[in-house]
């Protein structure tokens, strides 16, 4: 189906071809016309699935249509988002997408200086994307104000709950006008998001794309079984042996996240680590590095990496197994997007097993091992891994008990 069947005007198709978009993904072929109609949007779709432009398009459309000339910009549209870096990257689809409809939009977001934020206000947008704090924050100091808002879009709601954003979501809607049209996005419907979403929508339609477990079917998934010890090292081999130009490594921890980069930086390999202890400035600056290739490695924490993405990334690297099956489908998802081929190689150590079982019960399918690599696990006597038990949903990560001193055996280990 092309672009033009959903009705898009032609400012937007121009975009779309620049952008090589050819057709339009699933939840985009069912959202744009339901929006373009007026309808409110309960949307169950994850990032990879095409959602931004899904909301983006028609409301830059519907924006277009009513923008009277000659008035000073008013924030007509509000997406808001739970972290920095989804936010920035949901503002380059609206530049993108927008380019030829002359409508503008800006970002907010903490941890950053707010002036050149609040000086770009001052100049007048008609879209605003932006993380809950901020928004309050310059709210309550009179820099903006939603009273104009048309639309509203809510997007990752069960991240934002997850993140503790709950309160602040509710004072956004007390200050956004009752009459508008609302889309609301989550990757999953648990009880306290259908209750959220039925105080924010009026009469949804509503669309379901594909479950987690399909998304990730495209994507090439390895495992390796490789003692801790010696994970960086299979990690620059890999890098080496296998001529992996450019890679996301995920790590459980931040401190891990720093190991694995300096490791690999005293091994000649380009890398550098992103999380939660380094600036807003710093993170950008790294994740700039990677997407142009400056750096061939950027080392991430699961938070760090929520909501990044990153145009044809072909491999995810996990050195250490995350505890939440659904983390493992959120992360190798960076690659395989929009229908790209991606390759997935995961790490698992024999603390890591209870963690593997999880993941493969989640996407259903037993990940192929590769077994002929210089790392193998050498441990036969496994004691029985001492972990937290894997949890559903997306709390917070627990480290696994410290390793107990195992004595290499001759055979190789294998799996059971
Ligand atoms: P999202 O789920 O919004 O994060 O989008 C995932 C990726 O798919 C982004 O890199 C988009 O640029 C890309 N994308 C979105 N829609 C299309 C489309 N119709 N055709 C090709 N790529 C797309």
């Amino acid at each position: 189906m092309p672009f033009s069947a959903l009705g898009l005007i032609d400012h937007l198709r121009k975009a779309l071809a620049e952008e090589g978009y050819k057709s339009p993904t699933p939840i985009q072929a069912e959202a744009i016309p339901a929006v373009l109609d007026g309808n409110d949007l309960l949307a169950c779709a994850q990032t990879g699935t095409g959602k931004t432009a899904a909301f983006a398009l028609p409301v830059l459309q519907l924006l277009h249509q009513s923008h009277l000339h000659g008035e000073k910009r008013k924030i007509r549209c509000l997406v808001l988002t739970p972290t920095r870096e989804l936010a920035i990257q949901i503002a380059e689809s609206f530049t993108a997408y927008g380019r030829h409809t002359g409508l503008t939009n800006t970002v907010i977001f903490g941890g950053v200086n707010q002036n050149p934020q609040t000086e770009r206000l001052v100049r007048g947008v008609d879209i605003l994307v932006a993380t809950p704090g901020r928004l309050l924050d310059l709210i309550g100091q009179g820099h903006l104000h939603l009273r104009d808002i048309e639309y509203f879009v809510l997007d990752e709601a069960d991240r934002m709950l997850d993140m503790g954003f709950i309160h602040d979501i509710k004072k956004v809607l007390k200050a956004l006008p009752k009459k508008r049209q609302s889309l609301f996005f989550s990757a999953t419907m648990p009880p306290e998001i259908v209750k959220l979403a039925a105080a924010i929508l009026h009469n949804p339609k509503e669309i379901m794309v594909t479950p987690v477990s399909s998304t990730v079917e495209i994507i090439n998934q390895q495992i390796l079984f490789v003692d801790r010890e010696n994970k960086n090292s299979l990690l620059a081999h890999l890098l080496q042996e296998r001529k992996i130009e450019s890679a996301l490594v995920f790590t459980r921890t931040k401190h891990g996240a720093d190991k694995v980069a300096r490791f690999l930086a005293k091994n000649n390999i380009t890398a550098e680590a992103i999380h939660g202890n380094k600036s807003q400035n710093a993170r950008q600056r790294a994740l700039g590095n990677f997407k142009t290739r400056q750096t061939r490695v950027l080392v991430a924490t699961d938070i760090a990496a929520r909501g990044i993405d990153i145009d044809e990334l072909e491999y995810v690297i996990n050195v250490d197994l995350p505890n939440i099956p659904e983390t493992y489908v959120h992360r190798i998802g960076r690659t395989g997007r929009a229908g790209n081929r991606g390759a997935a190689y995961s790490f698992c150590n024999a603390e890591e097993q209870a963690y593997l079982r999880d993941i493969e019960r989640l996407i259903a399918k037993k990940i192929p091992v590769i077994e002929d690599h210089p790392y193998p696990m050498v441990n036969l006597e496994m004691e029985q891994p001492k972990l937290a038990p894997a949890k559903k949903g997306n709390a917070g990560h627990q480290e696994p008990k410290p390793k107990q001193e195992q004595k290499p055996g001759k055979s190789r280990w294998k799996r059971k």
